[in-house]
């Protein structure tokens, strides 16, 4: 019998196991498709999460860093530039093949072309079947991502709410290393669009030879997702001329430890299947691996005392909450915020986007050296201009 069974060998589940077998605990990760497997997303990982990993992720699976963004908001241009890395790019297979040798390495047993089809909690253990055997263990963590049967078989949730999935659309154009040169130029630039998508943005992230385009929006939202994509995509001069090979589509959920339960007997979830994606910008990779280590190290507790109850597992909840669920509630708070101001960019761009502070705020969030909870109150400030302005009081108009 094992102490540990992760499902899913994203980010989520491959830190999961690493952080447990590292702690002692004799662990199997088991994921349906073969490592390395493709996985739809921007690849856009933040400063923070390198601090999250306790070795050094290979040069060769950085394809470019970017230190600046260009914010577009309807035909205006704003430049955030910064000498510092905001995000280095990666493309997701080889990032969680990594993530998975890593965990392998710790002394994880990894299985891959391994589906999961029932999973059976009881007093002694949780039974895992898949379509080669069952296997046995004391405790399970789900990390099988936004569809993932973990939540379904175990009973916790059925399905989200549309306001708290995003639909996002993506494809990768190839334009050539010349070009990509030159689109992040000197100041090592990457784009994002906002007002393109009534409650969602769209992005632009430089690759080797190539550029990640996507727009996501909220399902709740959502009408005609290609002709959203069409139209977006023509929006970006850098694309002009090139062939957009035909996009895919995935669902991100948002809003996190919040909105979803995460625990039940024997079982904890993180990443996309328990929602921890931030609700404004829906970063995903950060905090499935954070929750992956938490659920960990709440895994190695439980084991040391014996103890597998819900009751006991809530603990898990607790401490995502603290590590980043405040977070997801400021954010989630101002997405809806942004949403609904939709059609008065104008003015969200004279007293947002125009204002110092939001401008540190937007880099800080990015880099990660400031969290949502403590840019509220540097929000607080331009939010009241912009309400005074939006009920006509003459100085801030
Ligand atoms: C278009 C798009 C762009 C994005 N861009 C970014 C970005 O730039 N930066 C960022 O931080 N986040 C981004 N995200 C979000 C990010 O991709 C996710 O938050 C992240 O992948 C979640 O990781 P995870 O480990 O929870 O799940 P996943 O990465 O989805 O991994 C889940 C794993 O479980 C496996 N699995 C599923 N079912 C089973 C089963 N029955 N048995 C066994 N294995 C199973 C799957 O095959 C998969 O390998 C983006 C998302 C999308 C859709």
């Amino acid at each position: 019998m094992y102490d540990l069974i992760v499902v899913g060998a994203g980010p989520a589940g491959a830190s999961a196991a690493r952080s447990a077998s590292k702690s002692g605990l004799k662990t199997l990760l088991v994921e349906k498709d073969r490592i390395p497997r493709h996985k739809l997303c921007g690849g856009g990982i933040t400063p923070k999460v390198l601090r999250l990993l306790d070795f050094k992720l290979p040069d060769e699976l950085i394809e470019c860093i970017v230190k600046s963004a260009r914010i577009h908001v309807g035909d205006q241009i704003h430049n955030y530039e910064t000498d510092q890395p905001l995000t280095y790019m990666t493309t997701r297979a080889g990032f969680d093949a990594f993530l998975t040798a890593k965990a392998k390495e710790a002394g994880s047993e990894v299985l891959d072309q391994t589906l999961v089809t029932r999973i059976e909690a009881n007093d002694s253990h949780v039974e895992v079947t898949t379509k080669k055997r069952a296997f046995r263990a004391k405790l399970l963590i789900g990390a099988d991502g936004m569809g993932g049967p973990t939540a379904k078989l175990v009973h916790l949730y059925d399905h989200w709410r549309l306001h708290q999935v995003a639909y996002a659309i993506e494809s990768e154009v190839m334009v050539g290393e010349r070009h990509v040169h030159d689109f992040i130029g000197p100041k090592r630039y990457f784009d994002l669009y906002f007002g393109v998508s009534s409650a969602g943005y769209g992005w632009v992230f430089p690759k080797g030879d190539h550029l990640t385009v996507g727009v996501g929006c909220r399902l709740s939202r959502l009408r005609d997702a290609h002709a959203l994509f069409d139209t977006f995509v023509r929006k970006v001069a850098a694309l002009n001329g090139f062939e957009i090979p035909k996009p895919q589509a995935h669902l991100i959920p948002l809003g996190g430890p919040a909105r979803v339960p995460t625990v039940s007997k024997r079982v904890m979830l993180a990443g996309d299947c328990a929602g921890f994606a931030e609700p404004l910008l829906g970063e995903g990779i950060y905090f499935s691996i954070l929750g992956g280590q938490i659920a960990a190290n709440i895994a190695r507790m439980a084991c040391q005392r014996d103890k597998y109850d819900e009751a006991f597992l809530r603990k898990y909840e607790k401490e995502c909450h603290e590590a980043f669920g405040r977070d997801f509630d400021v954010a989630y708070r101002v997405a809806c915020f942004s949403y609904l101001e939709e059609y008065d960019m104008d003015r969200v761009v004279q007293f947002f986007f125009r204002d110092k502070r939001v401008r540190e705020c937007m880099i800080g969030l990015m880099n990660g050296s400031i969290r949502y909870r403590d840019a509220k109150l540097k929000l607080a400030w331009p939010y009241f201009k912009y309400r005074l302005a939006k009920l006509g009081v003459p100085f801030y108009r």
